[in-house]
């Protein structure tokens, strides 16, 4: 397998230098015009088509019938070394809940539109009093003849200002357990009753929407899965992003080089490189010992995903360790970049990286399950302790 995979990476790697769509400076994600939304649609189509994602779907909707999950960490590590434009999560779980619970007349609609890029998605689950808490969400879907009508409010919807479809977590039955009276919609974002309402975030951006539902008609060939049951789409949705984490190591690495270039480029006041200086290399030092922590544990975890040997604690300590070293790394920079007399071009442009970083970094510690949520999981998983 490790010459195959390797022969993988390096056709992976050329595919990307060659046709590759950059990533938006500091990673940014949503188009900003008619062009680079265009741009992007056809980035994921060939992404697609070149058998780089989808790869694990059944052969019949386009998966490769030689695939290797290792595969899909590897496409996602060369786009992060190739700062490629990367898929959006919400496109690919959207595929991983459509082949688990869609019809087959769902599959048949909606998987060609994912793999032809026709079809970008966002998740609307999260809404301002139900986060964490999801099983308190509000929105409720009253019956209307054979369909529904939705009424409530989401927040946080990544790309929703430009998604063609949404998967929705509605209340479809509030007399029985919350867990128990959710159903999970996929809706088109253009029916009648939806506004979308951009964000802007604290970097400046807006990569977030609240969506607002005002007596949607939804019909009954827009619930996916059981009706009542939403509560199981969430929870495989959770577990399919198991898939995001090993990526992290590369990005991690890649963090700890940007930030030994930052220590080089960066002049002190006394004209001297900030790397040449004692206390910023013992800096390096221990930022460099963690990161190896991190990408040790990271790399433990997939190897146990792949291996189907994976503790319930594995994706909370994973995900808590590398999104907290995340934030270490940046405030480390930062402090470098506080300390600095002047700065060259090269500086300047790392520098807006990673003050980009900063202020993103702390998302991190928020999306796919605070670091608060994380640390609950991993005392009662790992270490048997009583729910507080
Ligand atoms: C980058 C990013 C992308 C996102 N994309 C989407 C998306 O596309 N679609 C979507 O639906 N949602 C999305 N979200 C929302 C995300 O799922 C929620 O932000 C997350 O579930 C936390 O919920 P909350 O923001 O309501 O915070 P809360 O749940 O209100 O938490 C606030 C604080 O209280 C702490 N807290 C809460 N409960 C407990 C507890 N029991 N014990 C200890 N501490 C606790 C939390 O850790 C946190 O620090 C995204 C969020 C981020 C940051």
């Amino acid at each position: 397998m490790a010459a195959d995979v390797d022969e993988f990476r390096h056709e992976v790697r050329a595919f990307i230098a060659a046709h590759g769509h950059p990533m938006r400076g500091e990673g940014l994600r949503v188009p900003r015009d008619a062009d680079e939304e265009r741009a992007i649609r056809a980035w994921l189509a060939a992404l697609y088509g070149a058998g780089y994602l989808g790869g694990g779907w059944p052969t019949r909707w386009g998966g490769r019938p030689d695939h290797h999950p290792l595969l899909d960490l590897v496409v996602m590590e060369e786009l992060i070394l190739g700062d490629a434009y990367r898929p959006l999560d919400q496109v690919m779980l959207a595929s991983h809940a459509v082949l688990t619970y869609g019809t087959e007349a769902q599959k048949a609609d909606l998987l060609p539109k994912i793999r032809s890029g026709e079809h970008v998605w966002c998740q609307l689950f999260s809404e301002p009093d139900a986060g964490s808490d999801l099983a308190s969400l509000r929105t409720r879907a009253e019956p209307d003849g054979d369909g529904w009508r939705v009424t409530g409010q989401k927040i946080w919807s990544t790309d929703a200002q430009w998604a063609d479809r949404g998967t929705l977590l509605a209340r479809t039955d509030g007399t029985v357990d919350r867990h128990a009276g959710i159903t999970a919609f996929v809706i088109p974002m253009d029916l009648p009753g939806i506004e979308v309402r951009p964000m802007r975030e604290i970097t400046g951006h807006e990569e977030f929407c609240e969506v607002f539902l005002d007596e949607v008609r939804v019909g009954p060939e827009h619930v996916l899965g059981e009706l009542h049951g939403g509560w199981g789409v969430v929870t495989a949705g959770l577990a399919s992003e198991r898939a995001f984490v090993g990526a992290n190591a590369i990005q991690l690495e890649r963090m700890f080089a940007d930030l030994v270039a930052l220590a080089r480029a960066v002049r002190l006041p006394d004209g001297t490189a900030a790397i040449t200086h004692q206390d910023v290399q013992a800096t390096l030092a221990d930022a460099l010992v963690r990161v190896e922590e991190v990408t040790l544990i990271v790399r433990d975890t997939v190897e146990r995903i792949l291996d189907d040997d994976e503790h319930p604690s594995d994706g909370p300590v994973a995900k808590l360790a590398y999104s907290e070293l995340n934030v270490a790394l940046t405030e480390t920079a930062l402090e470098l970049l506080a300390s600095a007399a002047s700065v060259d071009d090269e500086a300047a442009a790392l520098a807006a990286r990673w003050h980009h970083n900063f202020l993103w970094g702390r998302a991190l510690t928020i999306s796919g399950g605070a670091s608060e949520i994380m640390r609950g999981l991993v005392g009662r998983q790992l270490l048997g302790l009583p729910r507080a």
